[in-house]
Parts: structure tokens; sequence; C-alpha cells
């Protein structure tokens, strides 16, 4: 069986960990390729352009979308987000499992265009070591950490339109499980459905066959 590459979305609440989780994964496994998303927001201590995303301005974000240079984009805590669309489909071409790291409305339009793509929602192990893992990153100011708690409550109510929730307590387990589930959804039969297809029109000629005789 043919294993084809899969549109994998990870989201999670700021601060939870995904970012990490998702760089060990492209680091660890040669079957994942990780998008690289476009903003408006600028960037923070220790991030580079066209590594952790490509920063542009407001006008160049828009010109993007008109353009229709985005698979999807959202709007998150006054800035724009988006996943630009050629190498995403490259990499699906060449069948590697392509990861992006979105928000949830992000999700949500892409699951639409892409009934096949697999979503995870990443976790804390409670509300105050989110807070607590917020506030220890230091890059953000207070009324920025409030934003994100209060984007976290609302992103909340969003949970059960995902396929799987994991939780990041200890880091190791977590991309052990995360894999896990990722290794596993190539085996849904909706990932398959041409080898099915294929094998179910073989095995009918046995029918004929028979028919024949
Ligand atoms: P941050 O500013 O902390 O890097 O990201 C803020 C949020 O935007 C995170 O939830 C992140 O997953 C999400 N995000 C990053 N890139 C994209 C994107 O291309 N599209 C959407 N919809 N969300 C994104």
């Amino acid at each position: 069986m043919k294993q084809q590459g899969i549109l994998i979305i990870i989201s999670g609440f700021a601060g939870v960990g995904k970012g990490t989780l998702v760089k060990r994964l492209v680091q660890k496994y040669e079957r994942y390729a990780l998008s690289i998303s476009m903003t408006t927001r600028l960037p923070r201590p220790g991030e580079e352009d066209g590594r952790e995303y490509f920063f542009v301005t407001k006008e160049k974000f828009e010109e993007q979308i008109a353009q229709q240079g985005l698979i999807e984009y959202a709007s998150y805590c006054g800035n724009y987000y988006g996943t630009p669309r050629a190498y995403v489909e490259e990499q699906m071409a060449q069948g590697k499992d392509i990861i992006l790291e979105i928000e949830i409305q992000g999700a949500m339009k892409v699951k639409e265009r892409f009934p096949n793509a697999v979503l995870v929602y990443v976790l804390p192990p409670s509300a105050a070591e989110l807070e607590m893992r917020l506030r220890g990153r230091a890059t953000e100011t207070e009324e920025k950490i409030k934003e994100r708690l209060r984007r976290a409550a609302a992103e909340s109510e969003g949970l059960e339109k995902y396929d799987y929730v994991i939780v990041n307590d200890d880091l190791d387990l977590c991309e052990q499980e995360l894999h896990g589930i990722l290794c596993a959804a190539h085996f849904t039969p909706k990932q398959n459905v041409s080898f099915i297809k294929e094998l179910r029109n073989e095995l009918k000629k046995f029918g004929k066959e028979d028919e024949k005789a």
C-alpha cells in the first residue's frame, strides 16, 4: 500500500509549546515538512525572517490575499497570519507529511478545503500551567499575555472540532504521542481511497470470471 503524504494541522493555545514540538518532529523525521507562515506581527527577539515566519507589512499581506497566494489566513490578536500556498502544494505533491502550525479559524478553513487533513490540538496540563508558561516567555507585555489568555478561553470552545487532543506535560512523551497519532493517521480508509478502489475493482473481477464459467 503506497502511503500518500498527509496534511497535518497542529493548533494549541499560545505558550503551550506546540512550536517546540513541531520543530522536534521535523528535525527527527524526514517524512515531515513544516510550512512557514506569513505574518504582519513583529519578530520576537531571536526570530528570523524566513525561519519562524515571513515577516511582512500589512500591504504585502493584503497583496498576497488578493493574488490568492495563501491557502488560508486569519486575524489573531491584531495581526494577520496566513499559509503560503506554493510550498504546501509542492510538499504534498512530493508525498511529504506537511505540518501547518495554525490557529483555529485557519484550521477550520483548511479542513473545509482539504477534508482529509488531520487536526491535532495541543493542550496544557492545566490553565494555571499555561499562564505560567506564557509569563515565563518574558517576551510579551502584560496586556499581550492577558489577550492571549482570553483568546485561549475562546479557542477552547472549538476543541471538539479537532480529530485528536494531546497534553504537553512531558515534552518527550508528547512528541512520541504526536508522532504515533500521525503515523496511525496514514492507515485510515479516507487516506487510502485510491488503493481501496483499485483493490475492490480487482476483487470484482473474480465475480465476473465465475459468471463466465
Ligand atoms: P505567534 O504570534 O505566537 O507566533 O502565533 C499566534 C498564533 O497564530 C498561533 O496560534 C499560531 O498557531 C497561529 N498561526 C501561525 N501561523 C499561522 C497561519 O499561517 N495561519 C493561521 N490561521 N494561524 C497561524
